[in-house]
């Protein structure tokens, strides 16, 4: 199930990012957590009023030089073919520009849904600022600050009044969903093509379409498995699609849609910081992941070769230290037999639900054998536990008081749970919750 698109369009300096951050909150991310570039995230996940839904600042996409309206129409473009509704954002201080009529024109051409956002409205004084918005012709235009935060619950009230009707489950319940992710050239079409072409593989040719993703399904012996395309595999040709922050947001996308992500790295290569960057959305959107390294045929080798490999991934990548790591290669199909029985190893872990019996005997156990953490004489009680949720499996420890759980203590458990249930490939969620 894909959550709703929101974009955010607007001139330069009219305070998309801020409000970008306004709306996703201050969840610093682990992948993001680097000094400096702010706006080097422009996609995340938003809720309002318990809906979810994704947000893209498409001002944080740099399409190209070209002069500022053949931008702001590229950006309309993106946001029109990618969202379910745009914000478009407009500056109150400064009035309507050229460049605002031009976005306003293509928006109602295109028919999606659109709500406007004068922003820089910092105090009730300057409300009178907004009557001439009326004149785009996008409807009520609505009073924000972004940088005081004011305005942007009736704003994302309004876009909430046109998110879609929740798209049904595209596949059943025993359908593995799998996507490959990773930098241009790593591979992926190649992979593709070669498990693809293997011998018991039966690709079904009525390709499923969603609206923006090309989906291949396909099975081997009974197991049904979609394979979700990513950006880079088909080149389509838009001037925005070439650029590289769309294409992370295109592996986003597909990482939502997906049960298990293969990251796929290249051999030749190493690890580069944009790698760790999109293994991370894997890990942050709990999908099950397999680290894949391609190319092994193109490297030279000794005995010692693959466990080097093998600890500068686990060095590089702390977060993924679940994730099982396959050496391939496309081109000799060494080892490509071993991708899918792995795909469907961590499939089954990621939606593995254990026995509440045996989890809180494994709980008890490690509380004696590594006492709870205590800070100014109270001590954590873990009253019971319980799993919650698959996909990824979730659990919740009912605490006297959640904050005594530390992050140390949080990674003992996760530990002991992996040492006694079978997890590998799959992230897992401890939650404390406050039961006396
Ligand atoms: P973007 O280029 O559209 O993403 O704009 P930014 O979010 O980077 O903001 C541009 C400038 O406008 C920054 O200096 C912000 O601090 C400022 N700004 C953003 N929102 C507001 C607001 O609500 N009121 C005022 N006065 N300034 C704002
Ligand atoms: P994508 O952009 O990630 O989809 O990568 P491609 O599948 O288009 O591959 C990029 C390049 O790497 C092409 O020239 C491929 O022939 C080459 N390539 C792909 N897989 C392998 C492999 O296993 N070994 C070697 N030596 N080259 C490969």
């Amino acid at each position: 199930m894909s959550k709703p698109v929101v974009a955010i369009v607007g001139r330069p300096n009219v305070g998309k990012s801020t409000i970008f951050n306004r709306i996703v909150g201050e969840r610093v991310s682990i992948v993001e957590d680097m000094p400096g570039v702010t706006r080097d995230r422009i996609y995340s996940s938003g809720e309002w009023l318990n809906k979810e839904f994704n947000l893209i600042d498409t001002g944080g996409i740099e399409i190209s030089d070209e002069p500022l309206l053949t931008q702001m129409r590229q950006q309309a473009e993106l946001a029109i073919q990618e969202a379910d509704v745009i914000i478009f954002i407009v500056n109150g201080r400064e009035g309507i520009t050229n460049a605002d009529e031009e976005v306003a024109k293509l928006l109602f051409r295109s028919k999606k849904p659109t709500v406007l956002g004068v922003n820089k409205i910092d105090n009730p004084e300057m409300q009178e600022q907004l009557y001439e918005f009326y004149s785009l012709g996008m409807g009520d235009p609505i009073a924000i600050s972004g940088s005081h935060g004011l305005g942007l619950g009736d704003l994302l009230d309004e876009v909430l009044k046109h998110f879609p009707e929740m798209e049904e489950e595209e596949y059943d319940e025993d359908t593995i969903r799998v996507s490959l992710i990773g930098r241009p050239n790593v591979g992926k079409s190649s992979l593709v093509n070669a498990l693809l072409g293997e011998e018991r593989v039966i690709v079904s040719n009525i390709a499923g379409t969603t609206r923006d993703a090309i989906d291949t399904p396909f099975s081997v012996d009974d197991q049904k498995y979609v394979l979700i395309d990513t950006a880079g595999m088909r080149k389509r040709g838009k001037v925005y699609e070439s650029t590289e922050k769309y294409s992370v947001l295109r592996a986003l996308k597909a990482i939502e849609r997906s049960d298990v992500v293969l990251v796929v790295l290249n051999a030749e290569e190493g690890i580069i910081e944009q790698d760790k960057k999109i293994a991370g959305y894997a890990h942050e959107a709990g999908r099950a992941v397999i680290v894949v390294v391609n190319k092994w045929d193109a490297i030279e080798k000794d005995d010692k070769t693959l466990q080097q490999f093998e600890q500068k991934i686990k060095d590089h990548f702390l977060f993924l230290s679940y994730a099982p790591i396959l050496f391939v290669s496309a081109h000799s199909k060494q080892r490509l037999n071993t991708i899918l029985p792995m795909v469907n190893t961590v499939a089954e872990n990621h939606s593995l639900r254990v026995p509440t019996n045996v989890l809180n005997d494994l709980i008890m156990d490690s509380v004696a054998m590594n006492p709870t953490p205590t800070d100014k004489g109270r001590r954590l009680k873990i009253n019971y536990a319980t799993q919650v949720a698959i996909k990824p499996p979730t659990f919740v420890l009912f605490v006297n008081e959640p904050e005594l759980l530390h992050f140390s203590y949080e990674r003992f458990l996760e530990n002991r749970i992996r040492a006694t249930f079978e997890f590998t490939g799959t992230p897992i969620k401890i939650y404390p919750r406050k039961k006396n």
